[in-house]
């Protein structure tokens, strides 16, 4: 390991939409409401994409990859945790831990939760069991809580 790791944290938010896809993690999930965004609406992708650039001391999911590209629109948001695994080995880190939360009413993930936790481990390139995640309700609180929107938080150590 590096003598000095590095943390970084992305946190990402979409609207929940009837009719939109629910791709959490690279896994499409079977659920009433999706997410609304340009691109697939992966919020845990893009969460964990700026974790990782931002460990990285990099420019942000944003900055690189705008939502006024048209190649962005509807992408598969693994396309970006790939283009950013390019940029985090070119500063010769890599990726040892991903700790995620995610914050909605609907869909329940734990049905999903390994297959999430092992498509996380395959994009960013390090072993399951260095991958967590934790699905979490707002209690009917809030925007999450009245089922409007879901939360992604990734925290992720480099070294
Ligand atoms: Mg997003």
């Amino acid at each position: 390991m590096n003598s000095h790791p590095r943390i970084g944290l992305g946190i990402d938010v979409h609207r929940l939409a009837a009719g939109r896809p629910c791709i959490l993690g690279g896994i499409r999930i079977d659920s009433p409401v999706g997410l609304d965004a340009v691109s697939d609406g992966d919020a845990v992708l893009h969460a964990a994409t700026d974790a990782i650039l931002g460990a990285a001391g990099l420019d942000d999911l944003g900055t690189l990859f705008p939502e006024t590209d048209p190649a962005n629109r509807g992408r598969d948001s693994s396309h970006f945790c790939t283009k950013a695994m390019e940029l985090v080995r070119q500063q010769g880190l890599r990726v040892l831990s991903l700790d995620v939360v995610v914050e909605t009413e609907v869909p329940k993930l734990r049905p999903h939760r390994q297959a999430i936790r092992a498509n996380l481990a395959r994009l960013f390139d390090l072993p399951v069991d260095r991958v967590n995640l934790k699905g979490k309700t707002a209690e009917g609180l809030d925007a999450i809580g009245q089922r409007l929107a879901l939360r992604a938080t990734v925290v992720a150590l480099l070294g």
